[in-house]
C-alpha cells in the first residue's frame, strides 16, 4: 500500500471477533513521508467483556493442553509469521520507519524467540503446573510434608506495549503466557499497532491457537484497568511514567493484580581504564556504541545513552564516534544505502528535540550536522532526528545525563577517573536494563559483574575474544533475563523457562506423603 491510498481501519479481535471503534480514531503516520496510513480506534468497544471472555473461554481452553502441546502451537505461530515475514518488514517500514536491519530487529526476534519457546517447551510434557523442588518433611511424623508447586493463573494475561517492538513485544510476551496457560490480550501502542494486528490475524486465521487464547485492543486503551481482577496479570513496557500509573490505578492495587513493568532506562557503555588507542577493545567499543544510537533511530529501551570512558581518552574517543557517527546515512529506509531511518512520528520527533535542547543546557554537543539533509526524503514532513552526540567535562556537570531519557539517536560522552569511579557513574541511572564494559582486563570485567549487578538486569562484558561473536548490547535473548531494577521498572521478563513464573501462582502444598508424591508426579521441573 502506498502512503497515499486510502487509510486502513486497523480493528480489535475481542471476545473471538473482528470489531471496528465507533469513531475513526488515532492515525497511524509513515513518518518517511508524514502521510496517514491508517487509523485505530478503540472508542465504545466493550472491554469487560472481551476480558471476561478471554479469561472464561480461552483460559480454560488452553489449560486443556499441557505444556509440550502449547509449546507445538508456539511452533506453528513462528511458521505462519515467518511465511510473511516480506509482508511485516513492509509494514515495520512504513509504520515504523524501519530499515532492514530495524525491522530484522523486531520480526525475526518474534519468530527467533517463538522457535525458542516452542523448543524448550517440548521437554515440560504433558503437565500442567511446575514443580519446585521435591516434597519435604514437615513435623516429627515423616509423612507429613510439604512442596511448592506453581499452577497457571486463573485470569487474563494484559500486555501492554511501547511503539517500538510492535512485533517481538507481542511475541515474546505471548509465547511465554500461552505456554503458560494463560491467555492473551494485547494492547500494542496505538501509533504502531498496524503490523501487531496483522500478526495476531494471521495467526488467527490459520486457526492455530484455542478460541478465546489470543485478542488484540487496537486503540485506546481506555478504561481497560477498571475491569481487571483477581488472578490477571498486567505485563507492560513503556516510559517510566505510564508504568506508575498502572501500579497505582485503583483496581490494580483493590485486585492485588500482579503487574511487571518494563520502562526505561539510562544504560551505559564502559570503555575499560586498560584499553588504548587504536586497540581491537577500543575498536570493538566505538562500533557497538554508533550501532546503539542508530538502530531503530536509538528508538530502544536497552540503547546506550551514556559512554564512559578514561578521562585521559575521552578527547579521543569521542573523535572516533564523531568520525562514525558522520559516515552513516540517515532518510528514507526504502533506499538501501540508508543506515538510519526516521523515528517513528512528528510528535517522537519533538519530544527527542526538546530533550536534546534540555540536555544541551547541562552538556556541549560534540556532533550533530550542521546542514542535515536526509536522503531520498522531505526534512519537513518526515521525522527525521540526525544522531546528536553530547559531552561533558566531568561526570559532577550534569545530573540529566543520568536521569533523562531522550528516546532516539542521542548519547553522551562522560569522562571517569578510575575503575571505582566508572562503576559510580553507571550506578548514577537508577536502575537500568543493560550495561556493557569492554576491556582485556578479566578482573576489571569480573569487578563489574558484580559491582554493576545490583543496578542492571543485564551486564554484557566484552573481551577481545568475543568482539565480533557476541550478540550486541541492546539485543534481549530469550534465554536471558530482560528487566532491570530500580526506574527501570522492576521486572523480570524471559528469562528461558523461568520466565514462566510470572503467569503462575507458587503455592505451598501441605499432605501426605503418599498425596504430595501424586502432586508431585503431576508437576515439572523446570530443566537445568
Ligand atoms: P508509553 O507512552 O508509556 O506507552 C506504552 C503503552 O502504554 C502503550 O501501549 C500505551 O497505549 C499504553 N498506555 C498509555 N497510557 C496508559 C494508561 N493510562 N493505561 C494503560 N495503558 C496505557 O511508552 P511508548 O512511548 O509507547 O514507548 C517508549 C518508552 O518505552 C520509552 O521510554 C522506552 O524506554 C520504553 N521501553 C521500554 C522497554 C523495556 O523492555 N524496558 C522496551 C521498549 C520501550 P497508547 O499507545 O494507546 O497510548
Amino acid at each position: 500500500m502506498s502512503s497515499q491510498t486510502e487509510p486502513l481501519i486497523v480493528q480489535s479481535y475481542l471476545g473471538g471477533k473482528w470489531q471496528t471503534g465507533s469513531d475513526r480514531g488515532a492515525a497511524l503516520v509513515n513518518p518517511t513521508d508524514g502521510f496517514t496510513i491508517a487509523f485505530a480506534s478503540s472508542k465504545g468497544l466493550d472491554l469487560g467483556a472481551a476480558l471476561d471472555y478471554s479469561r472464561r473461554v480461552g483460559g480454560p481452553e488452553l489449560r486443556k493442553l499441557g505444556y509440550a502441546q502449547r509449546a507445538a502451537l508456539l511452533g506453528k505461530i513462528a511458521d505462519v509469521l515467518a511465511a510473511k515475514r516480506e509482508q511485516w518488514f513492509e509494514i515495520a517500514r512504513k509504520n515504523s520507519g524501519n530499515t532492514k536491519a530495524d525491522a530484522g530487529m523486531d520480526v525475526d526476534g518474534s519468530i527467533g524467540t517463538l522457535k525458542y519457546f516452542a523448543k524448550v517447551g517440548a521437554a515440560l510434557g504433558d503437565s500442567n503446573a511446575l514443580a519446585d523442588g521435591a516434597p519435604a518433611r514437615l513435623a516429627r511424623d515423616p509423612n507429613f510434608q510439604g512442596l511448592h508447586i506453581g499452577v497457571p493463573m486463573s485470569g487474563v494475561a494484559v500486555h501492554i506495549n511501547a511503539f517500538n517492538f510492535p512485533g517481538w513485544g507481542l511475541w515474546e510476551k505471548a509465547a511465554v503466557t500461552l505456554l503458560s496457560g494463560m491467555p492473551v490480550f494485547a494492547k500494542p501502542a496505538t501509533s504502531t499497532c498496524w503490523l501487531a494486528k496483522e500478526m495476531v490475524a494471521a495467526v488467527v486465521e490459520a486457526g492455530i491457537l484455542p478460541e478465546g487464547s489470543l485478542s488484540i485492543l487496537c486503540g485506546s486503551p481506555n478504561e481497560m484497568l477498571d475491569h481487571l481482577q483477581f488472578g490477571d496479570v498486567v505485563a507492560f513496557t513503556g516510559s517510566a511514567g505510564t508504568g506508575q500509573k498502572i501500579r497505582q490505578h485503583p483496581r490494580v492495587q483493590q485486585q492485588g493484580v500482579r503487574v511487571n513493568i518494563e520502562a526505561d532506562s539510562l544504560n551505559a557503555a564502559l570503555l575499560g581504564p586498560d584499553v588504548s588507542d587504536g586497540s581491537a577493545s577500543s575498536h570493538f567499543f566505538v562500533r557497538e556504541v554508533v550501532r546503539e544510537m542508530t538502530l531503530k533511530a536509538g528508538q530502544k529501551c536497552t540503547a546506550i545513552r551514556r559512554v564512559l570512558v578514561p578521562a585521559d581518552r575521552a578527547a579521543g574517543v569521542a573523535s572516533a564516534l564523531v568520525a562514525a557517527l558522520s559516515e552513516v546515512r540517515v532518510g528514507n529506509p526504502e533506499n538501501e544505502a540508508v543506515g538510519m531511518g526516521p523515528v517513528v512520528n512528528g510528535q517522537q520527533r519533538k519530544s527527542i528535540e526538546n530533550g536534546i535542547k534540555s540536555l544541551s543546557k547541562e552538556a556541549s554537543i560534540r556532533y550533530r550536522p550542521a546542514k542535515f539533509t536526509p536522503v531520498d526524503a522531505d526534512p519537513e514532513a518526515g521525522a527525521f532526528v540526525p544522531p546528536t552526540l553530547f559531552e561533558v567535562a566531568n561526570a559532577s556537570q550534569s545530573s540529566l545525563v543520568n536521569d533523562l531519557e531522550v528516546f532516539g539517536p542521542v548519547a553522551t560522552v562522560v569522562p571517569y577517573r578510575d575503575k571505582d569511579d566508572s562503576f559510580a557513574i553507571a550506578q548514577r541511572g537508577g536502575g537500568s536494563l543493560a550495561v556493557s564494559v569492554f576491556s582485556e582486563d578479566t578482573n576489571y570485567l569480573a569487578d563489574a559483574a558484580t559491582a554493576l549487578g545490583s543496578s542492571h538486569g543485564r551486564v554484557l562484558l566484552v573481551d577481545p575474544s568475543i568482539g565480533d561473536s557476541h550478540t550486541g548490547h541492546g539485543i534481549v535473548l530469550p534465554s536471558l533475563l530482560h528487566g532491570g531494577p530500580g526506574r527501570a521498572g522492576g521486572g523480570e521478563e524471559l528469562g528461558g523457562l523461568h520466565g514462566m513464573w510470572l503467569y503462575h501462582q507458587r503455592v505451598a502444598v501441605q499432605g501426605s506423603g503418599t498425596t504430595l508424591t501424586a502432586i508431585a508426579s503431576r508437576a515439572v521441573e523446570i530443566p537445568k
